[in-house]
């Protein structure tokens, strides 16, 4: 570590007798411990492991009343020897510096954030479960902790990382809002960044679609709405005839992990891929000539959604049934198999 080494306090005992793996609500329940370190004078320091508990913060930290925060989502997984891994946990720790910079926070020493992480997953191997679905939920994150309401960049953080045991949520399919008239970024904003102010401003919209019967709002481009962006808070790909298309990441939209492993996965196994900008008009023209036959979301959470279809200029649209050899199902098992050390690893994902 920089400046001190990691202090580790262990719980007394442990709550995980207390947990049923069987039945797990996404997010609720956290493990014993918990990493936390303190960014104060130009410097990170005192990184610590201790139990997961609550913190005393000043009322006027500014976290609080400018949103100055941002974090990360990441999953470990456990194979059946009982091996733990890790999915390229390096794009997580260079996404978080990328956000600390748009949001004028300090960045994160590797060492803190691997260490850290490292011995939070030893310390609470115990909560992941090995099978297929099974994983620890991990959010690193950091917040301007700094007392005083005053509107410009605190000069003190706290960097975090707490961990929820979770099982795979299989939906289904879901159906989606294709958003016409609110944005969840704008160019030169700060859409790119994982920070707590881009996931509020989409509860309002998700909500009022959650009314009009939708499970998921696609957001489109801030200027004119024509074209898709992302799928709630993951990325979006369409299948149109045999290519698997995604658009470009852009100051509006994040640079999923996911996406970038699945387009990769995608050429290594011969199906051709696109990146440009999709328009809303090209998804209705595919439903009607049958050319578009998958439209999914990807990220950490739920890997893969696909879509069963969607509402635009208030007509409906519904896709056919996903077949067992779509490509989202087919990348869905292949990148499952890579987390859960059940198949080769070509690209050295895996750690
Ligand atoms: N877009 C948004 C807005 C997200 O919050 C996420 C989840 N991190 C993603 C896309 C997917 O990213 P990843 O594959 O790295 O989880």
């Amino acid at each position: 570590m920089q400046t001190t080494t990691l202090q580790i306090t262990k719980c007394e005992s442990s709550k995980i007798d207390q947990v049923n793996f069987d039945k797990l609500p996404f997010g609720e329940i956290f493990t014993d411990h918990m990493f936390i370190c303190d960014y104060k004078n130009g410097a990170w320091s005192n990184p610590r492991i201790q139990p997961y508990q609550p913190l005393q913060i000043a009322p006027s930290a500014r976290v609080f009343h400018y949103g100055q925060a941002i974090f990360e989502g990441m999953k470990a997984y456990k194979d059946d020897e009982g091996g733990v891994w890790l999915f390229r946990p390096d794009q997580n720790y260079e996404r978080i510096n990328k956000s600390a910079e748009r949001m004028a926070m300090p960045p994160l020493p590797k060492e803190y954030f691997f260490e850290g992480l490292h011995e939070l997953l030893r310390l609470d191997q115990e909560w992941i479960k090995p099978g297929i679905g099974n994983t620890l939920y991990v959010r690193p994150f950091m917040i301007a902790s700094q007392a005083g309401i005053i509107a410009s960049a605190a000069e003190e953080f706290t960097f975090m990382i707490i961990c929820a045991p979770a099982q795979s949520y299989f939906t289904g399919s879901v159906s989606v809002k294709i958003e016409e008239h609110y944005s969840r970024a704008a160019n030169g904003g700060f859409g790119y960044a994982k920070a707590a102010g881009n996931y509020a401003g989409q509860f309002y919209p998700t909500q009022l679609a959650k009314q009009e019967g939708f499970q998921q709002v696609v957001w489109t481009d801030a200027t004119e709405h024509k074209y898709i962006e992302e799928a709630g808070t993951m990325n979006i790909f369409v299948r149109l005839k045999d290519t698997l298309v995604t658009c470009p990441v852009s100051d509006r939209i994040l640079d999923g992990v996911t996406r970038k492993s699945l387009l990769q996965m995608a050429e290594d196994m011969g199906i051709k891929t696109e990146v440009r900008p999709i328009a809303v008009s090209e998804l209705v023209k595919g439903i009607a000539s049958g050319e578009m036959t998958e439209l999914f979301g990807a990220g950490t959470a739920a890997v893969v959604s696909p879509i069963s279809g969607f509402s635009y200029e208030g007509k409906r649209y519904e896709l056919p049934e996903l077949s067992k050899d779509s490509y989202a199902l087919r990348l869905k098992n292949q990148l499952m198999n890579i987390q859960y050390n059940r198949s080769e690893d070509p690209h050295g994902w895996r750690e």
